[in-house]
Order: C-alpha cells, then structure tokens, then sequence
C-alpha cells in the first residue's frame, strides 16, 4: 500500500493546507478551526452555506467531517477522486469521505489498531450513502487477497438486501433506515478487505402494519409486487395488483430501482422461503374477522388462510384457532391451561403482533445470513456505524426516546474517548491541562438506564406489575421517583401550578442536545412487545425453514418473561458500547440542508437546529480550547528538517533538542507551542499552515 509518508499519519487534528489547493476549493475556509470568529455560530453557518453553494459538501472540525447532503449527483466519487486520496494526509488535500476513510485504513496498516466510523444525522441527512461511499471505497482501493473477490461482491451486495428488507419512504427520505446499523469491515493482515459482519439495532417493525399518510411500508413488499413475475406471484398467491389491494400497504408511487433491488434481494439458496414469508405478512394483512351471535371471533377470510397456512407451513385449523383465542398457564392447584376467547380489536391487535414479530424475527435472520456469507478470519477491523440521529417531532413516542437515548450514549462515548483521552495525552506528555468546560452528559444516561430508578427500569416494573397498569400510571410513577432531577420535568410545578409546555400526558427530557417531549401513551404496549403463547406455538410447528428457526421451541419452555424492548436495546447499546470503546474512533456529522430534499437549497432555520443537536460548536470550542495541533518529535522533525541549516539534512542529538533548535529557527513565539515528552503541541492552525507554507517555498 503505497502511502506518501506514514509517519505523518496524526490521530489527533488534521488541518487543511491552504497553499496546496485550488482557488474553488478554498472557498471559505475548511476546517472550522480556521474560523476567526470560531464561537459565532452565525459565522460558522455562513461558512457552510459558501461552501455548500459551490459544491463543497464537506468541511472539517479538526479531525470530525461535517457533510451537507447535496440532493444531487456530484463527480467527486470517482476511481480517480479515491486514486487522489489514497496515502494523503488530510490537510493537503481538500476534505473529503474519502480522507476519512483512508486516514482509517492506514491507522489500521501501521498501527494495527482497530478503527472506528461513526456517522451522525438526521434522517434524509446523508448517513447512509456516506457509508456506501466508504465501503465502496474499501472495495476499490484495497488489495485483494487471492481467491477472495467474491467476499467484495458480497460485501458490496448486503447493502441493497438490507436496505430492500430495512428501509423505506418516509416523509423525510425515500429511502430510510428503519434500522441501526453496525458493520465491522474486516480485513487480513495485508490489508486486503476479507469479511465483515453486522449488528441491526431496534428494527422499526411497527412499520409493517401502520404507515404514516405519505409514507410506505418496506421496500420488499412493492418489490415483490411489482417485479416478480406472475409464475413467483401464483405460487405465493398474490396478485400483480395495486399495492393497495393489500391492507398493509398503501398506494404509492413506484420506487424506479425496484427491479435492480429485487434481482439482489434473490441472493440466497432461501429466497423463495424468505419470500414466501414476505408473502404470509401480506396474507395476514387481508384477513379478517366476524363476530357471531355468541360473540366469539371467527375468520371470515378462508382464502387467506389457506394460502397463509400454506406458506407458513402450519395447519390452517390451528392458526385460526390461535389467533382468535389466548391460551393461559394458571399455576394453581397443578398446572391447567385455560383458553379464551379475544374480542374483535383484541384479535386484531394479535395478528398485527404477530405480523410485525415474522417481519422483525425474518429481519434479524437475513442479518444473520449475510454475516455467514461474509465470515472469515480477519487481523484487523473498521467498524462503520449508521445509526440514528437525534429526533425531535412534534409527537415524540417510545421510537424517538430510545433512538435519542442511543445519542445520548454515542455522546458519553465521544466524551470519553475524544475528551478523556485528549486530557491523558496532555498528562502523559507532562503539558499543563487548561480545563475545558464541557457538559458531561453521564447524568442524562443515567437518567434513562440506571437500575432501579432509571426510567426503563421503571417502565420495566409497569409493565410487569398486573391489574391496573397503564400509561398513565407509568408517567405518574417517573413523576413520584424522579420529579426533581435536573433533567426530568413534567407539567407539573413545583408550586402545584401547571407547565403549559409539557401535556398531561407527556414528560420532557433535558437532553444534551436540547429538550425533547416524550408522549406516554404506548409506551407499556410497545414495551411488552406482547406475543401470545398460542400463536408462538403454532410457529414453532411451521414448516417454513426460515419461520422455523425463527420460532424456536425452547421459548415455550423457558418460563422467564422475555426482556422487555427498552430493555432489550439498553443491553444491545452496552454491547455496542463495549465494541466501540476498543477502537480508534472518527467522526462523520451530516446536516440535511432542507426538507424538500431538493439541490442547492439551504434553510437556515433547519441547519442552525442540526446544527445545535449535533454539538458542532461545542465540538469546535473543545478542539480551539487546547492545543489544535500534535506530532510526535520525529515526525516533525522529519517534515520540516529542510526549514532549518542546523537541522538539515540530519539532526544528530536528541530529538527534543532538534525540535527546539527547529521552532527557534522558525520564530514559533512561546504562546504558539509546548514541547512534550515525545510530541510537539501547536496552539494555532495558523502556526502550523505558515511552515507548511515554507516548505511548499
Ligand atoms: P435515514 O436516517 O432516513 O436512513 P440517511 O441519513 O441514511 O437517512 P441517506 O439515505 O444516506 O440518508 O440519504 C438520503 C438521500 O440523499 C439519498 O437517497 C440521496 O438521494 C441523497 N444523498 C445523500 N448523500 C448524498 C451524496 N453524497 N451525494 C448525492 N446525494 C446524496
Ligand atoms: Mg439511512
């Protein structure tokens, strides 16, 4: 791997060369740490909207890449674009997806340390196409270890997969993420990319039955319809109809990829299980129900039923008979089962759980699958998370507390490895630490996950408590535990009087980013994420592969209760924690610059927001606060050598004492500089920018 110079790699900041770049490129400036006016945050947008009008979609804070989605094709993705920046440092080149993913790449050759990517934003804001970019990246410009091409393709091939199964129109992206996403990017000791592996995080599987006005279900769904051809469609008996003629669905344009997508999603020697399964989903949609004269719930759709047992491998008698009754275990005088029957809504209620829990199960089989296909032996790894951003709505529900929960902890995982280590660096090297004021959000993570009293452990306890457990009494017990915490707050006053900015049935947490209301009602429901035994049961039976290892029986043995969803992520976010706390992290921010997803647009309004919750300007006042600049005596010694006659060509002695006769030579004045155990420290970008100057001379 021919990279120019790698001891110049630097994990700490990377700045800009000015003097090396072209006159477009150089329109505002490109790392903000360059700002004059570096706390403005009027003065940091205005940078983004000059650059943004000229094309220029990304920017630096130091070593964290802030992008602005273009909405439309640029040429700056090219063989040729990555050819330019492989082996370069950051500041010689002008800032780019592709700086961030190299820079990765080589920490992991000379370094063998582990990396990581960790992308931000809203939704619509870029976060998935930026890390297609970096794999595709990967892909191009690594060597390939013999025998192994097809493991690129596969690579390469689980994106379009996911995403047809993961992803949707939304009112904000046609094509949304309803999922986290962590991708381990493996590589072998040569550097060549030989695997990979991926975690899904909290798949949006409500989705499946209920879409918003203007928005759609999964993309398989209306690939299925639309692209596969009538003999495929008979054999899973549906129609090539309107998508409407499918309750779960609702009418919308088409999506122009979808034959493109379906041809990839036919991957595996299960596809036609898997679509069977895709297929049962819509079945269930279609089925109904009609009360008789004794009130019990009867299917009324036989049709449905027959194709559903058929594709389900199940008999049709007992999942008529499951779906419309609910079987319990009284543990009373010996054991004894009791069934009854479910009302109307009720059984309505139950075909939807069980719809969404075969979407959400066959989601996290498919993602087993692909990490079975791309499984090897690897040395090293660049993880790539594309998870969500922060989310404020005008109604926020249980999905946008755990998503901006997950924020909250990428947060503390960015205080701890960017801050914490930036301070043990200044410790290490025996340079004085200036004390940085920064909010630690730990408080905030504990608000929400402490045992106990945090406010899962708490919802956990409503809805395991029987009899009159609802909402309300959940919103009424974090009002009684936690009223007073800095960073709860719900309509009530202290005063007795009311809040009017929280409604009764809303509490309000004070995130780091800014405070978002969170409304109660169904937050029990989604946090039981209830399946009835019965129906559990008769999956267990199916004779659908998938379906079968999906459903497995040890789950009707096991009499604890499952974990409960908030639970459930809080553990998967631990897991994820402990993941990312081993590696080298870089940072990717994206802002959507408006909502009519158009090109050239820039809102203001909108941009000021993102930027407020992404943290940019403290981001930005954190880096400016210490030194901006670090590099080890060698390095620099190295690099600017050719300043100084004494220095040049060699500098015989100790490298600290080469590197003071060096920055006399170059009149750095005292304020501009320390001199560590083994690294230089540069106040200003500015100081660093003139040598290069000097050199380029
Ligand atoms: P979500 O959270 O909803 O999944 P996201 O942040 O992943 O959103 P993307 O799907 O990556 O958003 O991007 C939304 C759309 O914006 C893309 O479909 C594409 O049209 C456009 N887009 C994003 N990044 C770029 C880019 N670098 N160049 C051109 N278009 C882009
Ligand atoms: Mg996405």
């Amino acid at each position: 791997y021919p990279w120019k110079d790698s001891a110049l790699r630097d994990p700490g900041v990377r700045l800009v060369m000015e003097s090396t770049l072209s006159a477009r490129d150089r329109v505002g400036v490109q790392d903000f740490l360059l700002l004059e006016n570096y706390t403005s945050e009027a003065a940091f947008i205005e940078n983004l909207r000059r650059r943004y009008k000229e094309n220029l979609i990304y920017t630096y804070i130091g070593s964290v890449l802030v992008s602005v989605n273009p909405y439309k094709e640029l040429e700056i993705y090219s063989k040729q674009h990555m050819e330019r920046y492989r082996g370069v440092n950051f500041y010689e080149i002008s800032p780019h997806i592709f700086a961030l993913a190299d820079n990765s790449y080589r920490a992991v050759r000379t370094e063998r340390r582990d990396q990581c990517i960790l992308i931000s934003g809203e939704s619509g804001a870029g976060k998935t196409e930026a890390s297609k970019k970096i794999l595709q990246y990967y892909t191009t410009m690594c060597p390939t270890r013999h025998n192994t091409h097809y493991i690129r393709e596969r690579l390469l091939q689980s994106n379009p997969v996911l995403e047809a199964f993961g992803n949707a129109k939304t009112l904000r992206n046609d094509n949304s993420s309803r999922f986290g996403k962590y991708m381990d990017v493996q590589f072998d000791y040569k550097g060549a990319p030989i695997g990979g592996h991926i975690i899904n995080y909290l798949l949006e599987k409500s989705r499946v039955v209920h879409q918003n006005h203007g928005e759609r279900s999964f993309h398989i769904f209306y690939q299925l319809l639309e692209s596969g051809d009538n003999s495929l469609l008979t054999r899973l008996g549906l129609q090539k109809t309107n998508p409407q003629h499918y309750h779960y669905l609702v009418k919308v344009c088409v999506c122009v990829n979808l034959k493109v997508y379906f041809s990839f999603v036919c991957f595996c020697e299960r596809t036609f299980e898997l679509l069977k399964v895709v297929a049962s989903v819509l079945h269930l949609g279609n089925m109904q129900f009609g009360v008789d004269e004794f009130e019990e719930t009867h299917v009324t759709t036989d049709t449905q039923l027959k194709y559903l047992a058929e594709l389900l491998g199940v008999a049709g008698s007992a999942l008529s008979e499951a779906l419309t009754h609910k079987k319990l275990h009284i543990l009373f005088v010996g054991e004894k089962t009791m069934i009854s029957p479910l009302n109307l809504d009720q059984v309505l209620s139950a075909r939807d759980a069980l719809a969404k829990a075969i979407y959400g199960r066959t989601f996290t089989w498919l993602v087993q699958k692909i990490n079975q296909s791309l499984a090897f032996q690897c040395s090293s790894v660049i993880g790539l998370l594309d998870i969500y951003g922060f989310e404020v709505f005008q109604q926020n529900s249980f999905e946008q507390f755990c998503i901006n929960y997950c924020n909250e902890k990428l947060q503390q995982l960015f205080i701890e490895l960017t801050l914490k280590s930036e301070q043990e660096e200044y410790e290490a090297e025996g340079i004085g630490w200036e004390t940085v004021e920064y909010f630690n959000n730990k408080i905030i993570c504990d608000l929400v996950e402490e045992k106990f009293r945090g406010i899962i452990a708490i919802l956990d306890e409503e809805c395991l408590r029987p009899g009159d457990a609802s909402d309300i009494t959940f919103l009424e017990k974090l009002e009684d535990t936690l009223g007073g915490h800095a960073h709860f707050v719900t309509h009530k006053l202290a005063n007795g009087k009311t809040r009017k900015a929280v409604g009764r049935e809303e509490f309000r947490l004070l995130h780091y980013a800014g405070e978002v209301n969170y409304n109660v009602t169904g937050f029990l429901d989604k946090n039981n994420d209830l399946l009835y035994r019965n129906l559990k049961e008769v999956m267990c039976q199916s004779g659908n592969q998938i379906v079968k290892q999906c459903f497995h029986p040890d789950e009707l043995i096991d009499q604890r209760r499952p974990e409960t969803a908030a639970t459930q992520f809080k553990l998967s976010l631990a897991g994820l924690m402990d993941i990312l706390i081993l590696k080298e992290p870089s940072y990717m921010r994206c802002i959507k610059p408006n909502n009519g997803k158009q090109p050239g647009q820039f809102e203001e309004v909108l941009i000021r927001h993102q930027v407020k919750y992404l943290g940019l300007m403290e981001n930005l006042r954190v880096r400016r606060a210490g030194f901006a600049y670090r590099r080890s005596f060698e390095a620099f010694l190295q690099r600017y050598k050719p300043l100084c006659p004494d220095t040049w060509p060699n500098w015989r002695g100790q490298l600290l004492d080469g590197v003071s006769t060096l920055v006399k030579h170059l009149n750095y004045k005292p304020e501009e500089y320390r001199l560590g155990r083994t690294k230089i420290f540069i106040r200003f970008p500015k100081t660093l920018f003139l040598t290069e100057d000097a050199l380029e001379i």
